[in-house]
């Protein structure tokens, strides 16, 4: 993305370490994104409930609230704003992996300024194909898609189960739709990152199974013995072709 295509992103930076916040910043600047940085992570999450964020970069530890935190009282109040997270050290990611709060992208400090702005254009385009695509394709976004007793909204970007509305983030949704578009084909964990991610990072396959496993809490009737998104051992995941409706 040129500056030309990133001029209305807004980002929201929290981040205590000034000399870091400063250098993020002046990276966003040069690829045309406008950041606003926070030191505190109390006030970082009053920030957050605003609509005008593309994405918002999050530390993990912060003084007035923590990272995971933030990250979990967003989700719960269905906030889906698109959130890359950066963690001081793989300890550190592990943990936000296990716990599993609903943060699209991790960064582990320390972090070139390229990974980061390659991570947060990755989100930006992500975002911008779903949209064009479904302005470009109004026909196929117009029906929604059903897999048994899922139904994918593409358009309205809506998931429901039984009739159910599912509340799922961008990250998670946009997973779904790939498997949804693909029933039966199965999908290495390294193809999912570069189809979904926009990225296919090495070692960052946990961020796959992180999120598959969200997934599931979310659309399995019994997500400790899956029915939808099946393991194929070895291999990766597929989306189970479920007939009963
Ligand atoms: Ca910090």
């Amino acid at each position: 993305m040129d500056s030309s295509h990133g001029k209305h992103r807004k980002i929201l930076l929290v981040e205590d370490e000034q000399d870091i916040a400063t250098l993020v910043s002046m990276h966003l600047e040069d690829i045309g994104v406008q950041t606003t940085h926070i030191d505190r992570g109390d006030l970082a999450l009053i920030e957050a409930a605003k609509p005008e964020w593309d994405l918002m970069i999050l530390d993990l530890r912060l003084p007035g609230l923590g990272g995971l935190e933030i990250c979990r009282k967003l989700r719960e109040q269905g906030r889906q704003i698109p959130i890359l997270m950066l963690t001081s050290k793989s300890s550190e990611l592990d943990r936000v992996l296990g716990l599993e709060l609903g943060a699209d992208d991790y960064v582990t400090k320390p972090f070139s300024p390229l990974e980061l702005t390659a991570r947060v254009k990755a989100i930006f385009r992500r975002v911008e194909l779903s949209q064009s695509a479904a302005q470009s394709a109004p026909e196929r976004y117009a029906k929604p898609v059903r897999c048994g007793s899922l139904t994918v909204d593409h358009g309205k970007r809506e998931v429901r189960l039984h009739g159910n509305s599912v509340d799922l983030t961008s990250r998670e949704f946009d997973l779904l739709l790939h498997f949804v578009e693909n029933p039966g084909q199965v999908f290495r964990r390294s193809e999912l990152l570069d189809k979904i991610w926009g990225y296919g990072h090495e070692g960052y396959e946990h961020t796959v199974n992180s999120h598959i496993n969200r997934l599931r809490a979310k659309i399995e009737d019994d997500p400790a013995h899956p029915m939808r998104i099946v393991t194929v051992w070895g291999v990766g995941y597929k989306l189970s072709e479920e007939r009963a409706a």
